[in-house]
């Protein structure tokens, strides 16, 4: 089945992973477990993790062995998210990154809604001892603070994976109750579309504006910064992505020939 049509068949917590990156103490991995699973969430990534899980980590997994289990391992945070619409970091520290900054109980309502319309959501979590690095934030969407005492805002890893999960928990039991709209046969879209489609556009995006010489000599970071923020609070699907592409392609095209022509007149 495409994943355009099977995603209507399973309940949106199967499409929200929690990822956790360079964890440091085993444990907290089967903490982590346990707290998923208490609030119903099964999808476990752990990102080149200091130790593999290990009897220490299944000890405090208690009951949620099968979470811990079934965890998959990937070398990298980038390919954790491949395939996600939504990529959430979650930080400790406030407003210290260049995101759009979310409280727990909006992080869960979007990654909700986005679940609910197929899209694959991650929520992600950094070490114990420094966090997510300023290269993983900028793999995100937008940064998640629980705000906690700002004298003492740094939660266990394990505790930060409860809040969020209970937030996730509640949000789910809402949308729940208020009944599926696209089971209500609500307007159905194309397959939102995938971190790595995204990514495939922004880079044929800076491609684009070099061609068409848009920066003029300013540093071209800053631009693409604001640009990469805009076309992600839209939420493209598939479909605007390949249309959007296809400008980019004309555009490209445009400036080699009115580059061709120049170097001939
Ligand atoms: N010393 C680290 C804290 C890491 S705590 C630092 O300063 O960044 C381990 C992880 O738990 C963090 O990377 C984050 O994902 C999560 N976490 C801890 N406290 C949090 C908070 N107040 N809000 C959101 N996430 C938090």
């Amino acid at each position: 089945m495409s994943a355009a049509s099977s995603y209507l068949n399973s309940p949106p917590a199967a499409r929200i992973r929690i990822v956790l990156v360079g964890t440091q103490h085993p444990g907290n991995m089967g903490s982590a477990a346990r707290a998923m699973k208490t609030m119903g969430l099964s999808r476990l990534v752990l990102v080149a993790p200091e130790k593999a899980p290990n009897l220490e980590s299944y000890a405090l997994a208690a009951g949620a062995d099968d979470v811990l289990g079934e965890a998959a391992t990937c070398q990298t945070l980038a390919e954790a998210v491949a395939d996600c619409r939504l990529v959430l970091g979650c930080t400790a520290r406030s407003r210290r990154v260049a995101l759009e900054e979310l409280l727990p109980r909006d992080a869960a309502a979007r990654a909700v809604g986005e679940a609910a319309g197929g899209a694959e959501v991650a929520l992600v979590f950094g070490r114990e001892r420094t966090g997510l690095s300023n290269d993983e934030l900028q793999l995100c969407h937008a940064a998640v603070h629980i705000p906690a005492n700002p004298e003492y805002s740094s939660l266990n890893l394990a505790a930060a994976v409860q809040v969020l999960s209970y937030e996730l928990r509640l949000a789910l039991l809402e949308r729940e109750a208020a009944g599926d709209e696209a089971a209500q046969g609500g307007e159905r879209r194309d397959p939102p579309a995938s971190h790595a489609q995204m990514e495939g556009f922004f880079a044929q995006l800076a491609e684009t504006l070099d061609a068409i010489d848009f920066h003029k000599g300013r540093a071209p970071d800053s631009a693409m910064r604001k640009l990469r923020r805009l076309y992600l609070r839209a939420g493209l699907d598939e479909r605007e992505v390949r249309i959007l592409r296809g400008i980019l392609a004309d555009a490209q095209r445009m400036a080699m020939l009115a580059g061709e022509k120049r170097g001939s007149a």
